[in-house]
């Protein structure tokens, strides 16, 4: 159950720097930038088919009969949003829906449209009833979300041309397509974007058992020998997430090429994780960092979330979209109206003696 870091706290970083406690080791289940070849080996473990997506049976069950009403009609998928925190499936599976329905894919960013015409480039090179896969598309620019509206209800685009008396207005007819849309933050959509998508879909952690198969997989197409506890220490410690699994499969790896003979076994596992500062519940050292802010800095909150921003030198963004998540989901911590709140079982976590204060400090208001 739980398991106090104290133990595992005087490790090793993989470039064999001893880390204090103010001073987090970049954390390996953070958004942090993939390399080279990372970047292929992930998308040969990306699954392609829906039998390949583990897990998420109720919304793989539930896209698939939309998936087949649309097809019978011969019609397009309407349009859908996912969400989740990163790393969970969001964009394999907008993949995945696209080949189910038989048809072309375009895929881009939020972030990366920053004018209308960026849009309007994109949706006239489509055909009918292909999918356009926006991620992040809560970062789309007001002015470029303004010509989406019309886009996915009439599938008309209206766009000013030029400036002031000689601007021109061009209407044109676009083909019937779907919109994937993905996010990590619900929050942040706005309620006329949301109010257009047809279908609402969550995704949510893995289960252990998930994970594994994940673990497996992914070992197989990487031509890694792992035995059956090996995959299941890496998937109890991957936070539940795909992405992180994939990661600290990798990374395994290497310990086991350097130190062991190759192969993944459980204690060959335990000790790379141990050297990577991943723990039995699968937290790393930002995260501990976050609970170590939150008790010693803050008394346990509410903190708002820029000031633990500030005390743990990370994004705002990223401690609330990638860290809160799971450690709310592990009980770790509460997001109440006032802010942030460490709980009761934070203390335990970190060996600490919870303060005996008013029940709703501990997150019990929400
Ligand atoms: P997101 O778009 O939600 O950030 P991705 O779709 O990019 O996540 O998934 C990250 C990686 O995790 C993928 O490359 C894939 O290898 C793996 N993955 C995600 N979901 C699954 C799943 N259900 N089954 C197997 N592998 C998965």
């Amino acid at each position: 159950m739980m398991k106090s870091p104290n133990s595992r706290n005087a490790s090793i970083t993989s470039k064999g720097q001893a880390r204090g406690r103010g001073n987090p080791a970049p954390a390996i289940s953070g958004a942090g930038a993939l390399s080279p070849q990372e970047v292929t080996e992930d998308r040969a473990l990306r699954p392609t088919r829906v039998e390949d997506f583990v897990g998420q049976e109720k919304l793989k069950e539930n896209l698939g009969i939309f998936v087949e009403a649309a097809r019978r009609r011969g019609d397009a998928l309407d349009h859908v949003l996912l969400f989740g925190p990163p790393g969970l499936g969001k964009t394999t599976l907008a993949y995945i829906l696209a080949a189910e329905l038989g048809v072309a894919i375009r895929a881009t960013s939020g972030p990366v449209m920053e004018r209308p015409g960026d849009l309007a480039a994109v949706l006239t090179q489509m055909t009918d009833r292909d999918v356009l896969f926006i991620d992040e598309i809560h970062r789309l620019q007001p002015v470029v979300e303004e010509i989406l509206y019309p886009a996915m209800e009439d599938y008309k685009l209206d766009i000013v041309i030029g400036h002031g008396a000689g601007s021109q207005t061009l209407k044109l007819t676009l083909p019937k397509f779907t919109l994937i849309g993905a996010t990590t933050r619900t929050g942040l959509i706005t309620a006329p974007l949301r109010s257009r998508f047809g279908v609402d879909a969550h995704l949510n952690y893995y289960q252990a058992s998930e994970m594994v198969r994940i673990v497996t997989r992914s070992a197989r197409l990487l031509g890694i020998s792992i035995d059956a506890a090996g995959a299941e220490e890496i998937g109890r410690r991957a936070r539940g997430t795909p992405r992180v699994a994939n990661r600290l499969l990798r990374r395994v790896r290497d310990f086991a090429q350097v130190k062991a003979d190759g192969r993944i076994t459980q204690s060959v596992a335990e000790n790379a994780l141990l050297a990577l500062e991943v723990d039995g519940m699968g937290l790393d050292p930002m995260d501990r960092s976050i609970l170590y802010a939150l008790i010693d800095k803050f008394h346990g909150g509410p903190v708002g979330l820029d000031t633990l921003s500030v005390a743990v030198s990370e994004e705002a963004g990223t401690l609330s979209d990638v860290y809160e998540p799971f450690l709310i989901q592990s009980g770790l911590m509460e997001r109440t109206p006032r802010g942030r709140v460490a709980t009761v079982m934070a203390y335990q976590y970190l060996g600490r003696e919870a303060p005996q204060r008013a029940p709703e400090l501990f997150g019990a208001a929400q």
